[in-house]
């Protein structure tokens, strides 16, 4: 994991529109073809329309690059209020958004034990939704 993934994770994280939480959180990705993409959360007064750091990168990843786009490395940083880090992890959601893209990709973050680590993305979804061969549509 690169130490420019992390620093730019750091910066879209102070991007974030967090007025509800006041969690801030960036995600910085590497494509497999080099390129680097950035997102960050985005709430909204109705929480579950809020959006995450990770699936805003993928999402600006696939505008640039189209479905050949794969997962490379992705960092998330999440900061509070006054810039301090805060322990993060990908959600749910997020887990299963990167391992379609890279299962074998690092994902680095601040862990809420160990501090900062990286995993590979398959690891943190073993048990990820394959949407099996419905055969001819
Ligand atoms: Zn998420």
């Amino acid at each position: 994991m690169s130490e420019d993934l992390r620093n730019a994770a750091e910066r879209v994280a102070r991007q974030a529109y967090a007025p509800h939480s006041g969690y801030h959180v960036g995600a910085a990705l590497r494509s497999a073809n080099g390129q680097t993409y950035v997102g960050c959360n985005v709430e909204n007064a109705s929480y579950p329309v809020s959006a995450c750091a990770e699936r805003g990168a993928i999402s600006a990843a696939v505008a640039a690059e189209g479905r050949g786009f794969r997962l490379d490395a992705i960092a998330v940083v999440a900061l509070n209020a006054q810039g301090e880090w805060l322990p993060v992890t990908p959600c749910g959601a997020c887990r299963q958004m990167l391992v379609e893209f890279g299962a074998e990709a690092e994902v680095g973050f601040n862990g809420p034990d160990a501090g900062w680590q990286t995993v590979r993305a398959g690891d943190l979804l073993p048990y990820r939704f394959i949407l099996p061969d419905t055969g001819p549509r």
